[in-house]
């Protein structure tokens, strides 16, 4: 059977300094990240939902391999979305617009999303997604769990697991929260759109 893989990085671990360090990377990417794929890979073995697509097993699984499931799928998005830090990053094209409609101002938008970032009690992570009508929504997701369980398309995520920014900024989530849409890669989120 085919066996889950850690996904690659599109940048070098260092290019993300100094919002996430190259340390933070080391571990979150090459030790949590990689766990859980081994863990997913063990899990899955006898198992009916083997072979299937990520998306697919996060949709029917529960116990573990949904939790190591959900985990994979939620990084591949949160790492597939940097890139090195930009002053005044902005987002692009259609997603820019369907923003500012929903939220009023890109600033707007900003506060809230950190707010549901910073006061998800515990571990997990906060979403922009599209509903099935192109709507724009903001949720918070604990543990691993992932918008296409309530039939969301995900979009942007900020990972509020303390592993994300520990190492950088320890009980300052609210710091590393703000500092991340220096390296949010928007062309990347608006292809998600599509
Ligand atoms: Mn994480």
């Amino acid at each position: 059977m085919k066996k889950f893989e850690l996904m690659v990085l599109p940048y070098a671990p260092e290019a993300l300094e100094p919002v996430i360090s190259r340390e933070t990377i080391g571990f979150h990417h090459g030790k949590h990240l990689a766990g859980y794929v081994n863990n997913l890979n063990a899990l899955l073995e006898g198992s009916p939902l083997a072979g299937l697509p990520l998306e697919e097993i996060v949709l029917k699984a529960d116990g573990g391999i949904l939790n190591n499931a959900g985990q994979i799928l939620n990084h591949n998005l949160y790492f597939g979305q940097f890139a090195a830090p930009k002053t005044d990053n902005q987002p692009v094209g259609k997603l820019a617009e369907a923003i500012i409609a929903q939220f009023g101002s890109f600033e707007a938008f900003k506060e809230e999303f950190q707010k549901k970032g910073a006061t998800l009690f515990g571990s997990g992570w906060v979403w922009l997604s599209a509903d099935a009508d192109g709507k724009l929504v903001i949720t918070q997701e604990t543990n691993a769990a992932n918008p296409i369980q309530r039939g969301l398309k995900p979009l942007l995520t900020f990972d509020v697991w303390e592993h994300a920014y520990y190492l950088d900024y320890q009980n300052r989530r609210p710091d590393h929260l703000a500092a991340l849409w220096q390296i949010i890669n928007w062309e990347v989120i608006e292809s998600r759109l599509k």
